[in-house]
């Protein structure tokens, strides 16, 4: 069994309310809060409430939290108006992908037409 949260961990101590962050949506699977280095009009970070690194150790005992940050980030898009537009949700995983907090959390990116594909 690994431990619901890491001392360690940034996104563990937004989740615990140890650090400030922006939180804009919250249920007991989910936490979301805005990027603190925005890369669009909306940049939203949804985290899962417990500790996972990332998709790269992700189980099937992990599903229904990996489907609650799904549904979590299409209810902010909604809440925050972006739903008709359109948004873009992005999981970063290692070097390549430019991960660089070992806490999974899809980035929910709207407010502007996009480019594709990503740099
Ligand atoms: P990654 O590159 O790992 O996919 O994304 C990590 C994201 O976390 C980055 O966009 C970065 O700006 C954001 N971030 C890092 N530290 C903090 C923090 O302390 N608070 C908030 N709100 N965002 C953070
Ligand atoms: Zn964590």
């Amino acid at each position: 069994m690994t431990p619901d949260s890491d001392p360690e961990c940034i996104f563990c101590k937004i989740v615990g309310g140890q650090i400030p962050a922006a939180v804009i949506y919250k249920n007991d699977q989910v936490t979301a809060f805005r990027d603190i280095n925005p890369q669009m009009p909306l940049h939203v970070l949804v985290v899962p409430n417990k500790h996972v690194a990332n998709t790269e150790v992700l189980e099937p005992q992990h599903d229904a939290l990996v489907g609650a940050v799904v549904r979590a980030a299409r209810d902010i898009a909604r809440q925050e108006g972006v739903a008709e537009r359109g948004y873009r949700l992005v999981i970063n995983t290692g070097r390549d992908a430019l991960n660089t907090v070992p806490h999974l959390h899809m980035h929910m990116l709207a407010g502007r037409a996009m480019s594709w594909p990503p740099g």
